[in-house]
């Protein structure tokens, strides 16, 4: 590898690092996307033009590189360009899924290269071995259960369990690790003597099992745990790319993969701690007997709710002195996010503090609710994490919710037999009066009644939000 190689990987790395932590702030997440495309731009095109080692000078095949590059690139930007802000989720689970896909299809291509080497190389080592059947498994599985995942969120795939699936995934698990220590341990040795037939078999057993894991693992889950399993997978296709670094001897795969990998991790036990469960009951607490399956599970809720005109809102929010507004995902299919802060900046020039309620998994993915703020530059000291926003509900006047439904379920602290209990909420009901704009009295995602709804000092307005905030604002200016 030449040194300017060397230090374009250098660079793509530091890139890739800049870019992450400047992701972690709404106001330079932007910028930090692009810095961290543009170390991996650098490291593709360093990598095409630059790479030569002792059997390759130059990579050549550039036609169907680039032929690759362009549909890639084509494809990606073009369905990023039109997804809507709600099916984000969705795209993220699908792109992730690519990852997966790539990781197990270069192991797949390696392997082939160990069955028909090109050059007379050395013979195949176990530790060569072992990073291909990794990249397979995770790879795979990875790719898999993100499809999966993605068929679940837009509603093509129902949640699916049966009895004693746990046991079947974890023989699946089983077989899946005995099949790989097994193919690691002979395949070398099968390579060296020309005997292909079982190593090709046992590679085909592993895809298999693989694949088969991939699909029951996250079949069953459901309801609130679909964010947690997202970003576990995002992990996984992480680990797998590290693997083709390690394959290719290549720093800059191996940087972005870690990066991926820890980062995805780090999210994983971040959320489960935000919804207060351990990793192990997020993936085996779904499993057979579906109580965290969406809709299902919960107390029942008897008792009337009662409305607000738009009137009587205008002067609650306008004569308080500190308003609370909680988006939820109903914000975000709404498309109101612009009309909000134009609400929250009337409302201050009425000399009201408003600030925003951000908690965890509102919306359907991670930090949506924070980029779909962003967008309206609402400014990024306005929102408080669930914790602090908790700590001031008692000194607020008033909470605007605006298409919230799970993440200020009463339930989730006080029903045992609910499918979200144990998953902090925010605790709305400490202010002195909640608003809830929503459409109907129909449930959220996990498809669950809602107490808040029907206590004394709740009052529901109802209707679609951007219409309804339009006409919030409007009153307020009138009066
Ligand atoms: P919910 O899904 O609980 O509720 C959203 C509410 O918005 C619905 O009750 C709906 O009621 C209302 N709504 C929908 N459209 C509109 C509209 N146009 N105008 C006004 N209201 C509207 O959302 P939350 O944000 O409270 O909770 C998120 C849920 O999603 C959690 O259960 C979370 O675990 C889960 N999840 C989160 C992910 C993440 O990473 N953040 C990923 C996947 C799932 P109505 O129909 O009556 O209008």
């Amino acid at each position: 590898m030449s040194s300017l190689l060397a230090l374009i990987y250098l660079l793509a790395s530091i890139g890739f690092i800049v870019g992450l932590k400047m992701l972690s702030r709404p106001d330079t997440a932007r910028k930090g996307n692009w810095v961290a495309a543009a170390g991996m731009a650098a490291a593709i095109f360093g990598t095409i033009f630059l790479y030569s080692d002792a059997e390759v000078e130059r990579l050549g095949n550039y036609g169907y590189i680039f032929v690759a590059l362009i549909v890639g690139s084509v494809g990606g930007w073009w369905s990023a360009k039109r997804v809507k802000m709600t099916a984000m989720p969705e795209l993220v689970s699908l792109f992730n899924g690519m990852g997966g896909a790539c990781a197990a299809l270069i192991s797949g291509i390696e392997f082939n290269h160990l069955l028909h080497p090109m050059h007379a190389t050395a013979p195949a080592t176990s530790g060569q071995v072992l990073i291909i059947v990794l990249g397979l498994v995770i790879g795979t599985v990875s790719f898999v259960g993100s499809m999966v995942a993605w068929g679940k969120l837009n509603g093509r795939v129902k949640d699916f369990s049966f009895g004693g699936q746990l046991v079947v995934n974890l023989v699946l698990l089983a077989c899946m690790l005995g099949l790989s220590v097994y193919f690691v341990m002979t395949a070398p040795g099968f390579l060296a003597t020309a005997n292909y037939a079982t190593p090709i078999l046992v590679f085909a057993l592993v895809l298999s099992v693989a694949i088969a894991y991939g699909v029951l693992f996250v079949l069953p889950i459901g309801g609130a745990d679909m964010p947690v399993v997202i970003s576990l997978l995002n992990s996984f296709t992480g680990v797998a790319a590290a693997c083709g670094g390690f394959l290719y001897s290549n720093k800059a795969m191996l940087t972005g993969g870690i990066l991926v990998g820890a980062a995805g991790t780090l999210l994983t036990l971040l959320m489960c701690k935000a919804m207060n469960r351990s990793l192990a009951n997020v993936l085996i607490g779904s499993f057979g007997g579906g109580s965290k399956t969406q809709g299902q599970g919960g107390q029942a809720i008897t008792g009337s709710y009662k409305q607000i005109s738009l009137s009587d809102a205008a002067v609650v929010l306008s004569y308080a002195n500190k308003v609370f507004i909680v988006p939820g995902y109903g914000l975000a299919v709404a498309q109101a996010q612009h009309v909000c802060h134009e609400l929250e900046k009337l409302l201050e020039e009425k000399g009201v503090e408003v600030k925003y309620a951000i908690h965890p998994v509102a919306g359907r993915m991670p930090g949506h609710m924070n980029v779909l703020l962003a967008e309206s530059d609402v400014p990024y000291e306005k929102l408080l994490e669930m914790e602090q926003a908790n700590d001031e509900f008692s000194t607020t006047d008033a909470v605007l919710i605006l298409g919230a439904n799970d993440v200020v379920n009463p339930a989730a602290k006080t029903d045992t037999t609910s499918p979200i209990y144990g998953m902090p909420i925010l605790e709305v009901e400490k202010a002195k009066t909640v608003i809830v704009n929503k459409r109907s009295m129909k449930p959220g995602y996990a498809g669950i009644e809602n107490q808040l709804f029907f206590q004394p000092k709740t009052s529901m307005l109802f209707g679609d939000g951007k219409k309804v905030l339009q006409d919030l604002v409007a009153e307020i200016k009138n009066l």
